[in-house]
């Protein structure tokens, strides 16, 4: 058995090095798979300013689901500089919708239109330029701070990238960089908080000042002073520009003009958000009395 341990350890070893490059394998393939999934178009442009949103009876299924849809004949309307609460159960569809309006994939049928053109007619880029996503985990690409923060656009400069980490209180984290604006970040978000991801993921927003932003409420508490930056961001986020909130919490829900409920993709409940509150047999004022974490569940 002494004799046969090495070789044992040395197939073990390789085995896990397969197997890791088996699982990047399949995340390059899904990573191509979504990429094909959608063509660029011939580029109609995107106006400035907030950006309205609508979806005119959207149906879709992803790729070799053959159940009920996804989303099934979705309705949206939300009008430019106005805030939309996005709720419903997890699996409901609610970031399937955020993917769609990001164009990761095309539904089968219906329209998708942002700032009332049809956004199949749109270069991908451009819509991605003017459409932010802010999730619960920051993407962070490999790179500097600088072009984490500006993806790249050399007309942001320093001081606003400065006055930005001000305004969300991240100065301190910001004296901690051992090369400031120019210290190199790992992919993967590694050596961030998660109160600190979630920060910057505003201040990219921020900088690069979209005109409608999907923004995935993080579920989790994070500490008290993290907290409250939060609040104040979400506050400055709102204004100027339209709004999709996937809410977790009542603060943020309470900031909506508009309430849309999803359930097995299909909506169950829209409405304005004070209207629905006022009426005791709304599914919305059943949701505040019960506590949105035990309906969202
Ligand atoms: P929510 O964001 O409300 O939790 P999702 O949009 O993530 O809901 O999911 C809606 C449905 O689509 C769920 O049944 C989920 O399992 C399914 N789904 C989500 N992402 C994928 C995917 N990439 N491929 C196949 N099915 C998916």
């Amino acid at each position: 058995t002494e004799l046969l341990a090495k070789p044992i350890e040395k197939i073990r070893t390789q085995m896990e090095d397969l197997q890791k490059a088996d699982a990047s394998i399949t995340r390059i393939r899904e990573l191509f798979a979504t990429q094909s999934l959608v063509t660029d178009g011939p580029g109609t442009a995107l106006p400035d300013g907030p950006l309205g949103v609508e979806f005119r009876d959207v149906t879709f299924s992803y790729e070799g689901d053959t159940g009920a849809p996804t989303l099934d004949k979705l309705q949206v309307m939300l009008k430019p500089g106005e805030v939309l609460g996005l709720l419903g159960r997890t699996g409901s569809g609610k970031s399937t919708l955020a993917r769609l309006l990001l164009r990761f994939y095309d539904p089968q049928e219906g329209v998708v239109a942002v700032g009332g053109v049809d956004i199949r007619q749109c270069k991908i880029n451009t819509l991605r330029k003017r459409v932010a996503l802010v999730t619960q985990t920051i993407e962070i690409m490999e790179g500097t701070v600088r072009d984490n923060l500006t993806f790249y656009n050399d007309s942001i400069t320093d001081d606003q990238i400065l006055d930005v980490l001000g305004d969300l209180g991240l100065l301190d984290w910001y004296g901690s960089l051992p090369e400031g604006l120019d210290t190199k970040l790992a992919s993967g978000g590694g050596g961030l908080s998660a109160g600190e991801a979630q920060l910057l993921a505003f201040a990219r927003v921020f900088l690069t000042n979209p005109g409608l932003v999907i923004m995935d409420e993080a579920s989790s508490r994070l500490d008290p002073l993290t907290e409250q930056r939060i609040e104040i961001a979400i506050g400055k986020l709102l204004t100027k520009r339209s709004c999709i909130i996937i809410a977790h919490r009542l603060t943020t829900v309470q900031r909506a003009d508009h309430i849309l409920i999803l359930e097995n993709g299909s909506v169950i409940e829209s409405g304005r958000r004070a209207e629905l509150a006022a009426n005791p047999e709304s599914r919305f004022s059943r949701m505040l009395a019960t506590g949105l974490e035990e309906v969202l569940a």
